[in-house]
């Protein structure tokens, strides 16, 4: 009877998996399109096209440069920035807004998973090269977590860390604030806005290197909100990712 305990429980894992694809069937991130057999988070004919973030980008804040004069972006040749350095995936352009709109708004959790995977294949190196300590999704506060019911930055970083067997940690810090949305705002009314949304919920986070994740980078206030918190306390030096950002036009 024993001997038959690890099939069973083996086909009942596959079973629920498949009644699972029966529900929510494998849908390609960039194109929505059902996946066919044998494809793997992402359909053939988006895979061969992904708008991932090449050369030139800007050294700090990694949105996508159109010339090669300048390792900076305009922004960055301005600002100070918290946080070291930012990385991101793609170029938020055409078929990656409306993915970032269906994975944030329309209830495409599984888009996460297959999102991770390609950040694991392309930034996976950087990743491990800064070897972060904790993976941290910025938070949403309560309220609009209760009205989304799930929160994509951090379904996405759950993904990320287990791909890489980092550790990601959601539990350190919150959302006081409930912040405006930050689209028309100024850089300025940014600040303002983001002052004190963050807190830490323990004293000492006892994290030398930290890598904060969000689905997409704009101006960067609020990577900088965050890492600022971070820093405060006691981290030594806070990256980040984004799955997608823009191009590195002057936003101020
Ligand atoms: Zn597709
Ligand atoms: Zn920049």
């Amino acid at each position: 009877m024993r001997k038959w305990m690890p099939d069973i429980q083996e086909r009942c894992r596959f079973a629920a998996a498949a009644a699972l694809d029966l529900i929510f069937p494998p849908r390609c991130p960039l194109c929505d399109g059902l996946l066919q057999k044998g494809e793997h988070g992402i359909c053939a004919r988006c895979g061969k096209t992904l708008p991932y973030v090449t050369e030139p980008y800007c050294m700090k804040c990694g949105k996508a440069l159109e010339e090669e004069n300048s390792d900076l972006c305009p922004d960055c040749r301005r600002i100070a920035h918290a946080f070291v350095r930012c990385r991101s995936v793609f170029v938020y352009e055409d078929r990656m807004k409306s993915a970032m709109y269906r994975l944030k708004y329309a209830g495409r959790k599984e888009y996460a998973g297959a999102l991770a995977k390609l950040s694991a294949e392309y930034l996976g190196d950087w990743i491990r090269q800064i070897g972060p300590d904790a993976v941290v999704s910025v938070p949403l506060h309560k309220s609009r977590m209760r009205k989304r019911g799930y929160n994509q930055a951090a379904l996405f970083a759950k993904a990320l860390s287990e791909r890489l067997g980092l550790v990601c940690r959601d539990d350190l810090v919150m959302r006081v604030k409930k912040t405006l949305p930050q689209k028309n705002l100024s850089r300025s009314e940014r600040q303002k806005n983001l002052k004190k949304a963050f807190k830490i919920r323990q004293n000492d986070v006892k994290l030398d290197t930290v890598l904060l994740v969000d689905d997409i980078y704009t101006t960067g206030s609020t990577m900088d909100a965050l890492a600022e918190t971070f820093l405060q306390a006691g981290a030594k030096s806070v990256y980040c990712l984004t799955i997608c950002t823009g191009r590195g036009r002057r936003s101020l």
